[in-house]
């Protein structure tokens, strides 16, 4: 029987929230988020809650920000007693009159890259030389996850950020009806398609981020 694994997306164009650009500047000025396009969190920083600040508050029911996802605690009850290895912090908001104060309704969630699974495809993948997370890169490629990694998990973030859940945590929240929802399904293989070795701890440029980090645990 095939198996599946939903990845919780946006179902609108407008996100909704903006994060504050100053913060972001910081951030980035500070080396504490990878620049680029991972946006993740350097190695030598994960582990801590991170606190996430908004200029405008989201409008949907998670939103990716640099160094984490904001998710709304609605939706995160759902999610949080599957999610293994989560490190949840706060969400904030800068004010008009440049007072900050924390958003009740939305949780900061993130998993340390060892901890992700990867969205596979057949050839091409960058790794960040910030925290080690892989990407596919192949253009038009039909991304597909390898059960071994998932590891009966039934909820895991993804390296390329964003949660994905199984059927079961699936149709639980999309009878929420939650507004700006929706789910992108893959599928979950028993061997890789790209020819290269089943663990990402056995691929031979990864060994600088996989090996101290095994051990670390
Ligand atoms: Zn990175």
């Amino acid at each position: 029987m095939m198996k599946w694994m939903h990845y919780l997306d946006y179902t609108t164009s407008e996100f909704g929230g903006r994060i504050d650009p100053e913060w972001n500047d910081d951030l980035l000025e500070r080396g504490l988020r990878c620049p680029d396009g991972c946006g993740g969190i350097p190695t030598e920083f994960e582990g801590e809650p991170v606190a996430l600040r908004f200029v405008k508050k989201p409008t949907g029911m998670l939103e990716g920000a640099p160094r984490a996802e904001a998710v709304h605690k609605d939706l995160w009850k759902l999610i949080s007693p599957h999610l293994v290895g989560a490190i949840v912090g706060t969400c904030e908001i800068v004010k008009r009159d440049s007072s900050i104060i924390k958003l009740e309704d939305f949780v900061s969630v993130y998993v340390p890259v060892i901890d992700r699974v990867f969205l596979r495809g057949r050839k091409k993948y960058a790794v960040c030389k910030h925290c080690g997370s892989v990407k596919c890169v192949d253009i038009d490629t039909t991304m597909y996850l390898i059960r071994d990694e998932l590891a009966q998990r039934r909820a895991v973030m993804s390296t390329r950020r964003g949660i994905l859940v199984d059927d079961a945590i699936r149709d639980r929240i999309a009878a929420e009806k939650f507004r700006s929802v929706g789910f992108y399904k893959y599928e979950v293989l028993d061997e890789p398609l790209d020819g290269r070795p089943r663990s990402l701890d056995d691929w031979p440029q990864l060994v600088k981020w996989r090996q101290p980090k095994k051990k670390r645990q």
